[in-house]
C-alpha cells in the first residue's frame, strides 16, 4: 500500500467555502491543439469547488483510502520540523504545487529513499531538482496543459493593466481620487505596439493568439520554430533567441519553463537592451529573472511596468522587494490555480495516481523524467545540467 505526501496551500483564512460566487464551470470539449483533457476513471469532487487547499485535499481522499492507500495532506512545508519533511521518509508519493511547492531538494530527495514518484499538480517542474530525481530513479509527472490557458488570461490581463495603467486607476477609485491627470500621466495604448514571448508553447501561443485582435506586431523565440502556417495566419516575427528579440519590443511576455537555459535570463545585461519604457509580464518562474535587477530598471525607468504572479522563494517574505518596488502589478502565484484550472489538475492528478498505482504507463505528455531520463513533455522543454 502507497503512502501518498501531498502539499497544498492553505485554506482561505475565513475557512472553507459553504458557497461559490458561481453555480459551476462552462464544459470544455478539449485542449487547443486536440491534446484530450484529463480522464481519470472517476472523480470524486465538485467541479468548481476549492480543491487546491488543504480542505480540498484535491479530492483524492476517497479514491485513495477505498483502495487501501494512506494520504496524508499538509501545508507545513519549510523549516526544521515541517510536517513535510517528518512524512517525507516513508512516502511513496509526493504531490506538490508550483503555487506553494513542497521544494524537493538534492537533500530531500536523499531523505526519501522511498518515493518513486512527484506528482506537480500543475505544470512547472522546477521545484525538483530533476538531476537528482533523474539520480534516484524517480519519476516526475506534471498535467500538462491543465492551465495553460488560464494562464495566458493572466499574462494578457497583466499586459493590458500595465500599459493601461489599470491599478493605480483603480487605487484611486478606492481612495476616493478623482485626479484625471495624475492617472493618465502614464497609461498609453497597447494597439500599434511590439510584443514578444520568450516561449510560444501552450502558453505562449494562446497569449500570442490572444493578442493578435489588438492590432500588435507580435514576436517570439522558442527552440522549435513554429509551422510556417501559424506563423503566417498570426503575422508573427521569430527570433533566434531572446537576446535577439527584446530589443525590438514594447512588451515582453515570458513563457518558458525555468532550467538552466533560462535561469537568470533577465539580468541587467538583457534589460539593458530593451527599449526604455518596455513592460516586462512573467508568469512562468521569478528565476528566469533576475530578482534585484529588475527592481534597478523600475526605479531607473528603463523598464515602464513590471508584473507576473511567481516569486522566489514561494511564499514571498513580506519584505521581498517585489513587493514595494514602483509601478509592479504582481499578484501571489494564482494564475494557474482558478476554480477551473483546479478540476482540471484535480482530475489530472488522479489520472496519473491511477495509471501508477494499476502500473500502467502514465501519459508520455504527462512525464517529465521517467526511467532515469528527462521524458515525455520533459525531454521536449526542459534541460538539465548535464543536458
Ligand atoms: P510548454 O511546455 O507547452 O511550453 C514551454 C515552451 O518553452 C516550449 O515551447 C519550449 O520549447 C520553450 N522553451 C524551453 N526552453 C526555452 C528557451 N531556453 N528559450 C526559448 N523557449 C524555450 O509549457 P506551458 O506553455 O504550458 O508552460 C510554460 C511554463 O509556464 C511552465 O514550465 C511553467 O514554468 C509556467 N507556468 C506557470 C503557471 C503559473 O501559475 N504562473 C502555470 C503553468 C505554467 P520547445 O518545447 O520547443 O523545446
Amino acid at each position: 500500500m502507497a503512502k501518498v505526501l501531498c502539499v497544498l496551500y492553505d485554506d482561505p483564512i475565513d475557512g472553507y467555502p459553504t458557497s461559490y460566487a458561481r453555480d459551476g464551470l462552462p464544459e470544455l470539449s478539449g485542449y487547443p491543439g486536440g491534446q484530450t483533457l484529463p480522464s481519470p476513471k472517476g472523480i470524486d469532487f465538485t467541479p468548481g469547488n476549492l480543491l487546491g487547499s488543504v480542505s480540498g485535499e484535491l479530492g483524492l481522499r476517497r479514491f485513495l483510502e477505498e483502495r487501501g492507500h494512506t494520504l496524508v495532506v499538509t501545508s507545513d512545508k519549510d523549516g526544521d520540523g515541517s510536517v513535510f519533511d517528518r512524512e517525507l521518509p516513508d512516502a511513496d508519493v509526493v504531490i506538490s504545487q508550483p503555487f506553494w511547492p513542497a521544494y524537493l531538494t538534492a537533500e530531500r530527495l536523499a531523505r526519501a529513499p522511498k518515493l518513486k514518484l512527484a506528482v506537480t499538480a500543475g505544470i512547472g517542474s522546477d521545484h525538483v531538482d530533476l538531476d537528482a530525481a533523474i539520480a534516484h530513479g524517480v519519476t516526475v509527472a506534471e498535467v500538462t496543459y491543465c492551465n495553460s490557458i488560464s494562464v495566458a488570461e493572466h499574462a494578457v490581463m497583466m499586459i493590458l493593466s500595465l500599459v493601461r495603467d489599470y491599478l493605480p486607476a483603480h487605487q484611486a477609485v478606492l481612495d476616493g481620487g478623482w485626479n484625471i491627470a495624475d492617472r493618465v500621466s502614464r497609461s498609453y495604448d497597447v494597439e500599434g505596439m511590439h510584443v514578444g514571448t520568450v516561449a510560444a508553447g501552450r502558453i505562449g501561443l494562446a497569449v500570442l493568439r490572444r493578442l493578435k485582435p489588438f492590432d500588435v506586431h507580435l514576436h517570439y523565440t522558442d527552440r522549435h520554430r513554429l509551422p510556417a502556417e501559424v506563423e503566417e495566419e498570426l503575422g508573427l516575427t521569430f527570433h533566434a533567441d531572446a537576446a535577439a528579440m527584446v530589443p525590438h519590443c514594447d512588451v515582453v511576455t515570458v513563457n518558458a519553463p525555468l532550467h538552466p537555459e533560462t535561469e537568470g535570463l533577465f539580468d541587467d545585461r538583457l534589460i539593458a537592451t530593451m527599449k526604455r519604457g518596455a513592460y516586462l509580464v512573467n508568469t512562468a518562474r521569478a528565476r528566469i529573472a533576475d530578482r534585484d535587477a529588475i527592481v534597478r530598471a523600475l526605479e531607473n525607468g528603463q523598464l515602464a511596468g513590471y508584473a507576473g504572479d511567481v516569486w522566489y522563494p514561494q511564499p514571498a517574505p513580506a519584505d521581498h522587494p517585489w513587493r514595494s518596488m514602483p509601478h509592479h502589478g504582481m499578484t501571489p502565484h494564482i494564475s494557474g490555480s482558478s476554480l477551473s484550472a483546479q478540476a482540471r489538475y484535480a482530475a489530472g492528478t488522479r489520472e496519473i495516481l491511477e495509471s501508477w498505482l494499476d502500473g500502467t504507463p502514465i501519459r508520455e505528455e504527462y512525464l517529465i523524467v521517467d526511467g532515469g531520463a528527462l521524458a515525455g513533455a520533459g525531454a521536449h522543454s526542459y534541460s538539465t545540467r548535464t543536458r
